[in-house]
């Protein structure tokens, strides 16, 4: 199990912003002046309970998220009830030392294959074109990636069952790519390649 011990050294070891430059300038101007991956109405992140609990002791940066719409409710009410909906201050108000699991993995996710193999990482769609980083594989820092690989070991380790929520979402991923025919991106420190729609 993860505990705020583990949640302090994620913090504090996987730091690295997934492009060169602030790519919140570039989304920004296409939604009010927010970027698209800090606008709770485009996506709410979802902390670990002990990320949560640590967090509250550190900052007030974040609340628990309040469902505004019956669509909002029933999204909570699918998920795991150790996922907790949250919300920050906001992007005016962004503590970085205290971005959540979820703000800096976006917009990638771990990426498995049917066996729960750890593979690297591919794009998180949640956004659809939204994200400009999106599909660019030329643009993604390295060290961004291997930092990423490293932190999600670290999380499969102390949280074997999130091997089980990533094999799940990497076939949603898989069908997501096959249907809108994108190529299936993945990526490694050592760079990225093209993978299959179909596994065995
Ligand atoms: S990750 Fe994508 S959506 Fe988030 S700030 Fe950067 S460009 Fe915008
Ligand atoms: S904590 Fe920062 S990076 Fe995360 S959603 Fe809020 S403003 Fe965006």
């Amino acid at each position: 199990m993860l505990t705020e011990k583990d949640i302090e050294y994620i913090y504090q070891h996987f730091n690295s912003t997934p492009a060169a430059h602030d790519c919140g300038q570039v989304c920004a101007p296409q939604n009010d002046g927010i970027p698209f991956c800090c606008d709770s109405e485009w996506l709410i992140p979802v902390m670990y309970e002990k990320e949560f609990a640590y967090l509250q002791g550190m900052t007030n940066l974040w609340k628990r998220f309040k469902p505004r719409t019956k669509q909002e409710q029933k999204l909570i009410e699918e998920t795991d009830e150790s996922a907790v909906f949250v919300e920050c201050l906001g992007h005016t108000k962004c503590e970085r030392q205290f971005r959540s699991v979820s703000c800096r993995l976006f917009p990638f996710e771990p990426y498995l294959d049917l066996q729960n193999n750890f593979l690297g990482l591919t794009y998180n769609y949640k956004l659809g074109e939204k994200c400009p980083l999106v599909d660019k594989p030329d643009i993604v820092s390295k060290e961004f990636i291997s930092e990423q690989i490293e932190m999600w070991r670290y999380i499969f380790e102390k949280e074997p069952t999130e091997l089980d929520v990533y094999h799940d979402q990497s076939i949603q991923t898989r069908r997501y790519a096959s249907r809108m025919k994108k190529p299936l991106y993945i990526f490694t420190p050592e760079g990225y390649s093209i993978g299959p729609y179909r596994l065995r």
